[in-house]
């Protein structure tokens, strides 16, 4: 992808009792094949992206053993077309969101039909919405997702879309919490400089409320590096 630099579109496969859990599902195969009506033009031209069906998770999930049907669950910080068209190649999974996000999603608003394209969650997945935060992690307000046996929460992040959100795992590796932070930044340095650093502007008009986005980079900040590892989609700094 190009946003003055090349970009990656990191999703997260988990493997639980409950089956495999993805947190983003990236461009999916049926993105690639219909790539016009499913990413749309305006989009294809801003971020130019690679479209390799090997990359698709589709794809590499393989790599780990799985196979599609193996994919239970999919866990998705918001509906930019990069995040979730890859959610379509799992239709039997359930999918978990925050409602905000999918009222955005569906809201005949400008600035919403401009970002999202409808056709790629036309495929009626099975929904997992979240209204209202009913947990608590250190401190903050987090939805605790609807899949037994796990500890995943998702904490809102909003700001680059309406309702985009955060996944929190604990990753037993590092005996440290994951956090995916999504697109609520592009590079690092955006919570760990301790000045203000601006992304490009052409990110900068993806954002649906700045104010929000200012509070969210603030909050990253305050966790970067301290009791949580931040992993982000796009930076590829982060993925290695
Ligand atoms: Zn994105």
């Amino acid at each position: 992808m190009a946003l003055g630099r090349s970009l990656i579109c990191h999703c997260l496969l988990l493997e639980t009792s409950e089956g495999g859990i993805l947190i983003d599902t990236g461009i999916g195969l049926k993105d690639i094949k219909f790539k016009n009506k499913r990413l749309g033009r305006q989009f294809l031209t801003l971020t130019n992206p690679k479209l390799d069906t090997k990359e698709c998770a589709a794809s590499q999930i393989k790599n780990f053993g799985f196979i599609k049907s193996d994919i239970r669950h999919i866990v998705l910080t918001h509906l930019d077309p990069d995040h979730c068209g890859g959610a379509a190649d799992f239709p039997k999974a359930k999918v978990h969101l925050s409602q905000k996000e999918k009222v955005a999603y569906q809201s005949f608003a400008l600035k919403n039909l401009w970002r999202y394209q409808s056709t790629q969650m036309n495929y009626r997945p099975k929904w997992q919405l979240y209204e209202k935060c009913d947990g608590l992690w250190q401190n903050l307000k987090v939805h605790k997702l609807k899949i037994p046996k796990a500890e995943i929460y998702l904490l809102p992040l909003p700001g680059h879309s309406e309702g985009h959100s955060g996944v929190l795992l604990f990753d037993q590796s590092k005996n440290r919490w994951l956090l995916h932070a999504g697109d609520s930044f592009y590079l690092k340095e955006e919570i760990t400089s301790p000045f203000k650093f601006s992304v490009l502007s052409i990110a900068a008009s993806f954002l649906a409320n700045k104010a929000k986005h200012e509070h969210t980079i603030k909050l990253l900040k305050s966790l970067a590096g301290k009791k949580v590892d931040i992993i982000n989609s796009h930076d590829p700094s982060k993925f290695k």
